[in-house]
This record gives structure tokens, C-alpha cells and sequence, in this order.
């Protein structure tokens, strides 16, 4: 199993969902965990549940799609910490609309938080990570990204986006030693999704060759490999963690 030993990772969006998941399974395996979330109070929330288990984590709140907000807090965060191994541009959101019903609101909103949002902490972490000479920056994408969904237009643009994002970040930080990957859940049980139709659900089984919807943990597992040593010559990959939906 990998140990991390003093090794920094800041989590966009997780005080809960996918990216606690990946917060609990990060700190399991030694590292420093770095919370950050809008709400405050949900933050604190979260790094005591982990400290509580004898984790290290520490809280920060921000709204990722607020750049001098995130100027402040990256280098607050090097005042804190020291260095910063690992990005995961995990926060984002859905506002699912037909496209023909669909208001510039939702577009925009979905655009901002999923996209833009990662371009603003990228752009702040890899000016960390270029003087370190080390870093890895994982972004969750979806599937959805990969082979679209209807009422789904901007969310899938947004993720798809992230992925071809993923691939020039890839190209340009290599020769700091920054590796750039994309991770692509497809039908995850949280939040997001717990409020999906029993027979919606059902339907997607039937169509995922593992025959069932994933956990944040599948998600979380394949975050660490990605920020360790063992996935050192991988870069501007997309890696889809979803029972087998999208095969390419
Ligand atoms: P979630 O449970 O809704 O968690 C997302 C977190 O991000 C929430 O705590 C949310 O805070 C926060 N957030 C929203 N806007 C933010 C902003 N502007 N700045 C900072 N934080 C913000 O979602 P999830 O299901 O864990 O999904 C996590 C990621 O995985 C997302 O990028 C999602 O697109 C992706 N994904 C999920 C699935 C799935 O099946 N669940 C599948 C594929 C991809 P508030 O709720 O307080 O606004």
C-alpha cells in the first residue's frame, strides 16, 4: 500500500462526496491533507472527522471560481505548509437542463465552477510546484465528458473541456516534473447522484458491464495511485474508474 511521507495534498470540494473520500484515503496513507470547500462550517466539520480519527488535516474555505480569493489562500497555504505535492480539482456541480430549455445561468454556472475553477487553482498551484521541480495535478472529469449525456450539454462540455485542459497542462509542466491527469467517474454513489430514480439507477446497471454504480473510495484509490511515485511516467492521461461503462 502506498505511505506518503510528508507529502502536502490540497482537495477542492471535499467536505464531502468524492472528494472526502479522497481526503480519508490520502490521510490513511500518511499524507498531510489540505480540506477546501465554500462553506466553512462544512469544512471544519470534515477535518474533524478526519483529526478525530488521528489524521493530519487542515481547513480551507474559498470559492475556487474567485481568483484573488484563491491567490490568498495558495499562499497562505505555503505560509502554512511549506510546499504543495498535489492538486486535485475536485470541486464541481451540476445544473442539468434540455438545451433547449437550458438558461445562460446554468451554462455559465456549470462552466465557471467546473472549468475555470480548475484553470484558476492550476494556474496557482503549478507556480508552486514548477520552483519545487515536483508536483501532481489531478482533475475529476466524468465520463460524461467522454461520451456526453442528454440534459447534460454544459456539464459534459465542462468535463470535456477539463480533459483536452488536462492534456496541454500535461504538455507544458513535464519538463518541471509536474504530472497532469484526469480522472473520469462514471455512475458514483453520493450526493450528486443519490437523488437519481431507483429505476434510473437500475437502468445504468444494467449497461455497466460490473453491473453496479461505483464508490468514492474506487475514485479515492485511483487518486492516490496517481499522486505516488508508482504512476511516475504517467502524465495527460485519462483514467475512467467506472465499472467499465467507456471502453476506448
Ligand atoms: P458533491 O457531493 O456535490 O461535492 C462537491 C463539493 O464541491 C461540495 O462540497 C460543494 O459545496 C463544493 N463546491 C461547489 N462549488 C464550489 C466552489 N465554487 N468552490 C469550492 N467548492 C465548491 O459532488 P461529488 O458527487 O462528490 O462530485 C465531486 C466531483 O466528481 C465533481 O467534480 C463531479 O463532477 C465529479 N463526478 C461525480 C460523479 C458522481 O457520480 N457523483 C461522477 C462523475 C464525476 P456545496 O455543496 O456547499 O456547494
Amino acid at each position: 500500500m502506498t505511505r506518503f511521507n510528508d507529502y502536502k495534498v490540497l482537495i477542492t470540494g471535499s467536505a464531502r462526496g468524492i472528494g472526502f473520500a479522497i481526503a480519508e484515503r490520502f490521510a490513511a496513507s500518511g499524507a498531510t491533507v489540505l480540506i477546501m470547500d465554500i462553506s466553512a462550517e462544512a469544512v471544519q466539520t470534515a477535518v474533524k472527522k478526519l483529526t478525530d480519527s488521528g489524521f493530519i488535516a487542515f481547513g480551507y474555505s474559498g470559492n475556487v471560481t474567485d481568483s484573488a480569493a484563491m491567490e490568498e489562500l495558495f499562499a497562505k497555504i505555503i505560509r502554512d505548509h511549506g510546499k504543495l505535492d498535489c492538486l486535485i480539482n475536485n470541486a464541481g456541480i451540476t445544473r442539468d437542463n434540455l438545451l433547449l430549455r437550458m438558461k445562460e445561468e446554468e451554462w455559465s454556472a456549470v462552466l465557471d465552477i467546473n472549468l475555470k475553477g480548475s484553470f484558476i487553482c492550476t494556474q496557482k498551484a503549478f507556480k508552486v510546484m514548477m520552483k519545487q521541480r515536483f508536483g501532481s495535478i489531478i482533475n475529476i472529469a466524468s465520463v460524461i465528458g467522454i461520451m456526453g449525456n442528454a440534459g447534460q450539454a454544459n456539464y459534459a462540455a465542462s468535463k470535456g473541456g477539463l480533459i483536452a485542459f488536462t492534456k496541454s497542462c500535461a504538455k507544458e509542466f513535464a519538463s518541471r516534473n509536474v504530472r497532469v491527469n484526469a480522472v473520469a467517474p462514471g455512475f458514483i454513489v453520493t450526493e450528486m447522484t443519490a437523488t437519481l430514480p431507483e429505476a434510473v439507477t437500475a437502468e445504468y446497471a444494467k449497461v455497466i458491464p460490473l453491473s453496479r454504480m461505483g464508490s468514492p473510495d474506487d475514485v479515492a484509490r485511483l487518486c492516490v495511485f496517481l499522486a505516488s511515485d508508482d504512476s511516475s511516467y504517467i502524465t495527460g492521461q485519462t483514467i475512467a474508474v467506472d465499472g467499465g461503462l467507456t471502453m476506448h
